[in-house]
């Protein structure tokens, strides 16, 4: 009876344990399956395909990928064996060509639709599975199209140059490339028919590069169209280049003063962690706070050189660096702006009407104390080496009001404004700008016009896009 009764409780906590067991088993086999995410909005362009896989706490295998129609699978474009078990996600990217027997398919056949199979193998706990699925997807090999490009195809050396465009309707972003390594961004109206462009544009402060530049449309498929457009660049001027003999005694107070350290002599070291590192770090923030074409409702008008002032270093003049008792030059660099001269502690008005975009009153390296305007459609003015700054970020400015004083914080040789203009984080010269008739020819009325001419046809949309190319 005894026994009977033990054998009973054994049997049941066996059948309970099995029950769990096998529901565990279940639990893992629903609950845990890898995924498989198209990451090109369902469809296939010659940028190909991108798909996210995910283990889910399984182990794959195996991975494939094909097309085909929607009762057979035809051409696998993809296979990958001998995963790595402890992959739990990974981007697969799969390059389409002309030459691809699925695309010569597609075309032959002028299909618009198209089937994705996909097979993944995988390991759980308990079993070895796979998952065969199918996803319909849309086919675009067509780019967008770029037509009734307008320029008066020349630029001067570091000054700006502008081009109009018009995009098809499928157009997600298009950009000009002068061979920097930053795009400039449209300003954009979208119609029905399209979208209308126009673009300032830099080509820094040498020619644009092979005497092009390069407008680019890209669509949401991933297919993009390059527009070639030659462009000329006058050289009215020639950068001045210098030698500077480093004032050692100069570069050490400085230093300290910059670092908040404590040095008693300059290394060579010191001086490029000072001259070169922190130029470099400096001039990447002011990238940063200079390189959108923000919606500030801000006019661009006319700009002006500060009152009174002197200039007595130009842009883009390129300095030589010579340390003392060394083979020289230790390094060079070229001025993003003018150094413009005037009594001590002079009252400093923006340059043009615009919005406070950015305050540094604890000093922007070897910048110092440093305030950039916003003047909106991608231009930027920048004032450095303050002795005082007596505005803040959001401040609607005009050119009668003070926003500060002359000074020399950062790395200035005596008192003096560094004033720099900037489109779309691309130092230009300022002259381009203070020359009001140039500056209404090349810049104001192209504006005007293109706003007058497309506004009554659609709405004003201004685009605010990355355009770092890193
Ligand atoms: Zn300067």
């Amino acid at each position: 009876m005894f026994e009977r009764k033990k054998k009973f409780k054994f049997t049941a906590i066996l059948l309970i344990l099995t029950v769990v067991y096998g529901l565990y088993a279940l639990y893992v086999l629903f609950a845990h399956n890898p995924s498989f995410e198209l990451l090109s909005k369902n469809t296939i362009s010659y940028s190909g395909l991108k798909a996210k896989i995910r283990s889910d706490k399984t182990k794959i295998s195996f991975i494939s990928v094909s097309l085909g129609t929607e009762d057979n699978s035809l051409y696998t474009i993809y296979t990958e064996n001998d995963l790595n078990p402890s992959i739990q996600e990974k981007v697969i990217d799969i390059p389409l060509s002309e030459e691809d027997k699925a695309v010569k398919f597609i075309k032959k056949n002028k299909l618009k639709t198209l089937y994705l199979y996909y097979t993944i193998k995988y390991e759980n706990k308990f079993f070895n599975s796979d998952i065969n699925k199918k996803i319909r997807i849309s086919i675009d090999f067509e780019p967008p199209s770029i037509k009734s490009v307008k320029t008066d195809s020349y630029i001067y050396l570091g000054g700006v140059g502008y081009v109009i465009y018009e995009t098809s309707p499928d157009t997600f972003s298009s950009y000009v490339d002068s061979g920097l390594e930053i795009n400039f961004y449209p300003i954009t109206i979208v119609k029905d028919t399209g979208i209308s462009n126009l673009v300032f544009f830099s080509c820094g402060n040498s020619p644009c590069k092979d005497g092009k530049i390069k407008i680019v449309a890209e669509d949401l498929s991933g297919n993009s169209l390059v527009y070639i457009k030659k462009m000329k660049t006058l050289r009215n001027k020639v950068w001045k280049s210098s030698d500077i003999l480093i004032d050692l005694d100069f570069i050490k107070n400085k230093y300290n003063e910059i670092f908040k350290s404590n040095i008693e002599s300059v290394s060579v070291e010191n001086f490029l962690e000072l001259n070169l590192a922190l130029r470099k770090e400096n001039n990447l923030e002011i990238l940063d706070n200079t390189r959108n074409i923000t919606e500030s409702k801000v006019t661009l008008g006319r700009f002006y050189q500060m009152k009174n002032s002197k200039v007595f270093s130009r842009f883009s003049e390129k300095r030589n660096y010579l340390f003392p008792s060394i083979e020289n030059p230790l390094m060079t660099t070229y001025h993003w702006g003018y150094d413009l001269s005037s009594i001590e502690n002079a009252k400093i008005y923006p340059s043009s009407e615009g919005r406070v975009s950015y305050v540094n009153k604890e000093g922007l390296g070897i910048y110092g104390k440093t305030i950039i305007i916003d003047h909106g459609l991608g231009f930027y003015s920048l004032y450095s080496h303050l002795s005082e700054i007596t505005v803040e970020v959001g401040a609607i400015v005009s050119s009668s009001d003070v926003i500060g004083h002359t000074g020399q914080s950062g790395l200035a040789f005596g008192d003096h404004l560094h004033f720099g203009t900037y489109l779309q984080g691309v130092p230009f010269d300022s002259s381009e700008v203070w020359d009001n008739k140039y500056f209404r020819q090349k810049i104001l009325t192209i504006y005007n016009n293109f706003i007058q001419k497309n506004s009554a046809k659609g709405i004003s949309d201004s685009v605010k896009k990355k355009n770092y190319k890193k």
